[in-house]
């Protein structure tokens, strides 16, 4: 953990809980994409870096989830880089409340605020191509947040965020985060057809191939939205979908994993509703969802 890997080139990473891509640049700067999921893991990162000799010219954000932009604050502040997001990502990573209160729909609960769902504030300037090192794009993949992006550096590493979750991941959870589960395929089957001389997920071990593991999330997608169908044949709340969920999925509930199952399953309901398998309708007070097809 916490050491530079080499992954192709001037490109590679810092293991961490959620991995930190370093791209190196001229004369011993090195661009970071995300920054880790604490302050702990900033400080961790920092040594790192000056192990290597290395000093942080910017963090680019691929998503503003607490887990990737927690070690934003610590590594500004003793360095003086600068972070930058695009869109969406950029308002929530400016103002990291915002994560847990999409999650909760208002202010959260204590519960929901702490550094898993929140992470410190820090000043996050808007990305754009001129902050990017020789020869990088950015990759739009929205579907796990909106605005999720990835990079591909000169080297032809594919930096992916959370654009897809292992095997391992899928087999224990099945209801994988997402918040636009069209758009999240979309950016799976992108993902299928990509090329690179290495991919680098957040929470995926590095690989040379990544279409078989895209497919496997694109599997599930399907699996996940007909077990839905299947619970929505006797009419259901959102809450009571996700509870079905959890007991059909066998998922330990906490606090956290409600809200983030619970928006999970709520994405895939208005997803299934544009797709004309599921519908909601008013009862009492009650937003209820029922099956009108079982199969695609
Ligand atoms: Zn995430």
């Amino acid at each position: 953990m916490y050491e530079y890997i080499k992954a192709v080139g001037n490109s590679g990473y810092i293991e961490s809980p959620s991995r930190v891509g370093v791209i190196k640049t001229a004369d011993g700067e090195a661009v970071l994409i995300d920054s880790g999921n604490s302050k702990g893991a900033g400080v961790k990162v920092l040594r790192a870096l000056e192990t290597e000799g290395l000093v942080p010219r910017a963090i680019l954000i691929t998503h503003a989830h607490a887990d990737h932009i927690g070690g934003n604050k610590v590594i500004c502040d003793r360095t003086g880089c600068l972070a930058y997001a695009v869109g969406t990502e950029y308002a929530v990573a400016r103002d990291p409340m915002m994560n847990p209160t999409l999650l909760y729909g208002a202010y959260p609960m204590a519960e929901l605020r702490h550094k898993f769902l929140l992470a410190d504030k820090s000043p996050v300037q808007l990305l754009t191509e001129s902050v990017l090192p020789e020869g990088m794009e950015i990759l739009p993949l929205p579907g796990h947040t909106y605005d999720m992006v990835g990079f591909r550096t000169a080297d032809g590493a594919v930096y992916l965020g959370d654009a897809l979750a292992s095997r391992e991941t899928i087999d224990k959870y099945k209801l994988v985060l997402a918040t636009d589960i069209g758009r999240y395929l979309d950016t799976l089957r992108q993902i299928e057809k990509m090329d690179g001389e290495i991919f680098i997920p957040s929470h995926v071990p590095p690989c040379k191939n990544i279409a078989s593991l895209a497919r496997y999330n694109i599997d599930s997608v399907f699996a996940v939205a007909e077990t839905l169908c299947e619970l929505c044949r006797i009419p259901k709340t959102a809450e009571e979908v996700t509870a079905a969920a959890f007991d059909h999925y066998d998922i330990p509930p906490t606090f956290e994993q409600l809200v983030l199952v619970g928006t999970t399953v709520k994405a895939y309901l208005s997803w299934l509703h544009d797709e004309g398998r599921v519908t909601p309708y008013i009862d009492g007070a009650f937003v209820k969802w029922k099956t009108e097809n079982l199969q695609i």
